[in-house]
């Protein structure tokens, strides 16, 4: 008998056997991810409580077999399910409790296996003026990965990490921590207060392997009174930096606090549909001369047909409010860019439509009911729909299903490159120029946003689209993802995130940093059996 054998029967004992997976369709499944990997997942793990956690990982320590937790698993494009080395997946998708949930000062307390699309219909019961902050993913993920991996959402709490508090975190040898005031019974201010007194440790498991967490407070915007949102284009690349410097300005001056996008036109085009493989006779990447056609043809939106279109929004207090914010926007933002439009929506219109264009049994939407300006505006709204997930089958010679989008599944190939780059025009040209460059010499079309959720920096993500199943197409991607990622460190453009392929690919550091943090791994996992690996 193995150790894995061993502790799969010990976790049985205290799980249940039904929450102990090992069939080799589901362990294969789980293996799966967006681009080639190699890892083995031996079983899954499925705790239902802080407690079974707490467990779960005494018996990984007593029989020395690594734990990979998950909280929905839907990492795509960085690594969805496959662990950064070989390690038995702790699944926390059963513990989806919304613990907690106060109007008036705007935050619910929540579990790993809690989703965006869980949160905003509860809120929606509760007839609530809160709304949840969306990501360009499916609103099935869960709001916990994805501050564990310092994400970004849409709108003004859209720097994930920076509006949450009070997490409970199962170290690795079973100990329980609660951070900032919620280690004291009986606080009042554990769920308000991101600090606390003394040093803050939050900080330590947020990509990182130091620790599981089970439960979090999250912070969540009130809806304004009105709310705009702007969508603007520029139709020449040379305006891209003059264009940046000003939303920079804005986002500091406060006149912008909103997330700002900037979605180049091969992104654009993504998401409206899928690659034109006989246009192409099946060559790619895409010609400048098919993707003007694409562009007059096939815009969705009006503004949106330049080589760079943006989105923001602004939530003003009253109509006059409003009408200040707009004509401020009109003088700062209008002589910068070539197309701008303002829509203004009324929350309950809003959600009346996506009720209109659910299916009530399957809860899918059906996306020929909503036009793609409806989807924009709806992620401000914290409205979810699919995100922009269709992307991931651009490349794909079948076509993208209408409901039920599972990239892992059907073999769409995606890789994300994130590196964060100052908020000015010259460092975004710079590393815009790097990415495009190395994209088409792999053969692919330089895909990109670029997202302002900060007001000093800007986090890059560059696609890597294509077609798992099509020979070659995998090891050109990685190729491609780690010859990018190289040139963008060597010019000090380095990523906010990591693939689990590239945890150890960064350039050297100066300083103590990772002795440091291995002497605290060595000391809160001694028999290192957390996500051996990931961001060591
Ligand atoms: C088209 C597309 C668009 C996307 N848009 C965005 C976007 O706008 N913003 C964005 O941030 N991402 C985006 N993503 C990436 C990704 O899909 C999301 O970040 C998603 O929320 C992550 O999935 P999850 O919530 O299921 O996290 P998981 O896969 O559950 O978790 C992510 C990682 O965090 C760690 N982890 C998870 N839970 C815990 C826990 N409880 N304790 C300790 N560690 C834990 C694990 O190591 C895990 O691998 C996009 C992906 C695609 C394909």
């Amino acid at each position: 008998m193995n150790n894995y054998t061993e502790a799969m029967m010990t976790w049985k004992l205290i799980l249940g056997s039904e929450n102990v997976l090992n069939s080799p369709e589901v362990l294969k499944s789980a293996e799966t991810a967006t681009f080639q990997t190699a890892q083995k997942i031996p079983l899954i793990i499925r705790p239902g409580n802080r407690e079974e956690v707490q467990s779960s990982l005494k018996i990984a320590n007593d029989f020395g077999t690594p734990v990979y937790p998950l909280s929905t698993g839907k990492n795509w494009g960085l690594g969805s399910r496959v662990p950064v080395k070989d390690a038995v997946i702790m699944d926390l998708s059963r513990m989806n409790g919304i613990l907690d949930y106060n109007e008036e000062l705007a935050y619910v307390t929540i579990e790993p296996g809690v989703s965006c699309r869980q949160l905003y219909h509860f809120l929606r019961e509760k007839k609530s003026r809160l709304m949840v902050s969306l990501t360009g993913s499916t609103p099935d993920a869960s709001v916990i990965g994805n501050v564990m991996e310092r994400g970004h959402s849409k709108g003004q709490y859209a720097d994930r990490y920076a509006n949450v508090c009070g997490f409970e975190v199962v170290l690795p040898t079973g100990e329980c921590l609660n951070s900032g005031f919620e280690r004291f019974d009986g606080a009042k201010a554990g769920k308000v207060n991101r600090w606390g007194v003394g040093p803050v440790l939050e900080g330590l498991f947020s990509q990182s392997n130091l620790g599981v967490v089970t439960k979090l407070t999250l912070w969540l915007q009130p809806f304004p009174e009105v709310l705009q949102t702007v969508f603007f284009s520029v139709s020449d690349e040379a305006k891209l930096p003059e264009l940046i410097d000003t939303l920079r300005d804005l986002r500091l001056s406060g006149a912008i606090r909103s997330s700002v996008s900037l979605l180049n036109d091969y992104r654009v085009q993504s998401e409206l549909g899928q690659y034109p493989w006989e246009r192409m006779n099946n060559k790619s990447p895409l010609s400048p001369e098919i993707l003007r056609t694409m562009k007059a043809i096939n815009t969705g939106m009006e503004t949106w047909d330049g080589v760079w279109n943006g989105e923001t929004a602004l939530y003003s207090l009253s109509a006059a409010h409003a009408d200040a914010d707009e004509a401020h926007l009109r003088k700062v933002l209008g002589p910068k860019v070539d197309k701008i439009i303002f829509h203004r929506q009324n929350l309950s219109s809003m959600a009346d439509l996506l009720e209109q264009a659910t299916d009530p049994e399957s809860g899918n939407i059906d996306r020929q009911k909503v036009t793609y300006t409806e989807c924009r505006m709806l992620g401000f709204m914290g409205i979810p729909l699919a995100g922009s997930v269709p992307i991931t089958y651009w490349k794909k010679r079948t076509p993208t299903p209408a409901s039920d989008l599972n990239p892992d599944r059907d073999g769409c190939g995606i890789i994300w490159c994130s590196p964060t780059v100052p908020f000015n025009g010259k460092d975004i040209e710079a590393a815009s120029e790097i990415i495009s460059r190395t994209m088409r010499e792999f053969g692919f079309e330089p895909n990109l946003c670029l997202n302002g959720v900060t007001d000093r920096s800007i986090d890059i993500t560059a696609a890597i689209l294509f077609d798992r199943d099509i020979d070659g197409e995998d090891r050109k991607a990685i190729q491609c993802y780690n010859k990018m990622l190289g040139r963008l460190c060597t010019e000090g453009y380095i990523p906010y995130r990591l693939t689990i392929h590239s945890m150890d690919a960064l350039l050297e550091e100066k300083g103590d940093h990772t002795a440091v943090l291995r002497k605290i791994k060595r000391v809160l996992d001694p028999v290192n059996i957390l996500a051996p690996g990931r961001y060591e």
